[in-house]
């Protein structure tokens, strides 16, 4: 990187220091807008893992963090969320030239990021268990819920810190500690995630990062016996491998995976807003966003208006240097998911689809792995392009009849992550959002997030519950206890009491 205070040699951060890998080898990590290298990274195996889990394990034992008050907890979130706010731009610009995502669209997401710390700050002196009423009076029962153990955290590069944050923050409010597994595309931020951590005033070993490809440092990862839940963010046949592993040690996963989200837009919608919302629903981030409304679905009376608006702003978007601020439609992340993308449109070309606007890669004059925004038309659902998830700048527009006719097309599909309804018709919207097979429906919008939102990937878009105050429940266990107050001489031995 240009600036000098970066590194361009990141280690491990286990238990509050820099380790080098056990095998002494790193990788590079390139700029996809450029092709240029920005640093190496350590290439983590299961000895580093080792150490990790270790370390996290150390940390949650330890009374510094064992016995410190949630309220101090809190207080810990919250000073991270203030130094992360601190190190914003440094911090999105690291983003923006790891995966090739827009700065200003990563000057948004570190905006509010802190915004997650803050409210798991609030949260943290909020969780506890509850006084139930057992029939025989003499008897107190409660429940409180107590942190997990150690969390392992994986990741996928495409909003790096928001997905890790997801995760490290709740984990760390309930008071568990945790080993995150960065993407091999994008290690650094959380690295310095990590740092910013210690620097807060979390105890050495609470975060923990140990940096490397899925099938080395991901999979020994996820295979630690030391682990008492994973939490993953990733493509839904990686989630699969996972969730196997942890069910053969009967441990808890959240899992927050693929998608090819519908955006419904029907004969009473406001065209324009529709046509921006379909816009910003697969063109922005590239595309590469789990939540891509890849799939619209236009009532045939607005159909053709429909296809004409997106179509003309997809033609006008400015593709290039995501570092300017100018730029509307920065690069794919690395070669593989360029060449994918370019492959899912072949692919649709050769099913019978016909590429509208775009259907072509470019180097965006930098040399770099660029794809123009895509629109396919012609398409039904027996297509791979329909079916699939491209995670890229592609999106498939068919019409539909009625309402019925667009509620089976957009719920026929293996995923449920997402959904857009574009109505101005409130009953048809409740109507519709009740029926969508999706864990979010946006309506008359698209791509809005927040802390205090829960969000879950229905069908093979994942497990769990991130965001919230419900997500607590997943990275806690509840323990029931029962005390006799009783001084009575103990009676019947052999029935069951209340
Ligand atoms: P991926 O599954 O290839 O990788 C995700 C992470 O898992 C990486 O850190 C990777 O190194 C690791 N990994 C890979 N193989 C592993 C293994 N065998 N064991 C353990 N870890 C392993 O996904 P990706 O390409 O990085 O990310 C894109 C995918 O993520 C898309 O499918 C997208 O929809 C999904 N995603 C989902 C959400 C959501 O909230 N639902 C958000 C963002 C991305």
């Amino acid at each position: 990187m240009s600036d000098p205070t970066v590194p361009t040699t990141w280690r491990h951060f286990i238990g509050g220091s820099w380790v080098e890998p056990a095998t002494g080898e790193y990788f590079d990590s390139t700029d996809p807008a450029t092709r240029r290298t920005l640093y190496r990274a350590a290439r983590g195996t299961a000895p580093d893992v080792e150490r990790a889990v270790a370390a996290a394990r150390d940390a949650f034992e330890d009374p510094r963090w064992r016995d410190l008050s949630q309220t101090r907890r809190g207080h810990l979130l919250r000073r991270l969320g203030e130094l992360i706010a601190e190190n914003a731009d440094e911090l999105a610009l690291m983003e923006s030239r790891d995966n090739g995502k827009l700065l200003r669209e990563m000057r948004g997401q570190l905006a509010t990021l802190p915004e997650y710390y803050h409210y798991y700050a609030g949260l943290a002196d909020k969780i506890h268990g509850e006084t139930i009423p057992a029939s025989d009076r003499r008897v107190l029962n409660y429940t409180t819920r107590e942190p997990l153990g150690v969390v392992g955290a994986i990741t996928p590069w495409n909003s790096p810190l928001t997905l890790t944050t997801s995760k490290l923050a709740p984990a760390l409010c309930a008071g568990n500690t945790v080993v995150i597994k960065p993407s091999e595309y994008t290690s650094a931020t959380g690295l310095r995630l990590a740092e910013l951590a210690l620097e807060a005033g979390f105890p050495p070993g609470a975060v923990n990062v140990v940096t490397g490809f899925g099938a080395e440092a991901g999979q020994a990862l996820a295979d630690h016996p030391g682990l008492a839940k994973i939490s993953f963010t990733g493509s839904t046949a990686t989630g699969s491998r996972i969730a196997a592993s942890a069910a053969s040690r009967f441990i808890g996963t959240t899992l927050e995976l693929g998608g090819k989200s519908p955006q419904i837009v029907f004969d009473d919608a406001n065209v324009p807003n529709a046509a921006m919302g379909v816009v910003a629903g697969v063109f922005a981030a590239a595309g590469q966003t789990c939540i891509a409304g890849s799939r619209v679905l236009a009532h045939r009376a607005v159909y053709d208006e429909l296809l004409e608006r997106v179509c003309e702003r997809a033609k006008s978007i400015r593709v290039g240097d995501p570092l300017d601020e100018a730029t509307e439609l920065g690069p794919l992340a690395f070669e593989a998911q360029r060449d994918k993308v370019a492959g899912y449109v072949d692919l649709g070309r050769a099913e019978g689809a016909r590429v509208l606007t775009g259907g072509a890669a470019t180097d965006g004059g930098l040399g770099g792995w660029f794809y123009e925004p895509t629109v396919l038309v012609d398409v039904d659902h027996g297509m791979r392009v329909v079916r699939e998830e491209i995670f890229g700048p592609v999106v498939a527009i068919m019409p539909f009849d009625t309402e019925e006719e667009a509620l089976r097309l957009a719920n026929d599909t293996e995923y449920g992550l997402a959904a857009g309804v574009w109505t101005t018709g409130l009953a048809r919207a409740h109507r519709v959002a009740a029926r969508l097979d999706a864990g979010t429906v946006w309506v008359n919008t698209y791509r809005a997030m927040s802390p205090m939102s829960p969000r879950q990937g229905f069908k093979n878009s994942g497990v769990g519950v991130e965001h919230g105050t419900e997500t607590i429940k997943e990275f806690t266990r509840l323990k029931s206890v029962w005390i006799n107050t009783g001084e009575e001489p103990v009676a019947d031995p052999f029935t069951m009491r209340s």
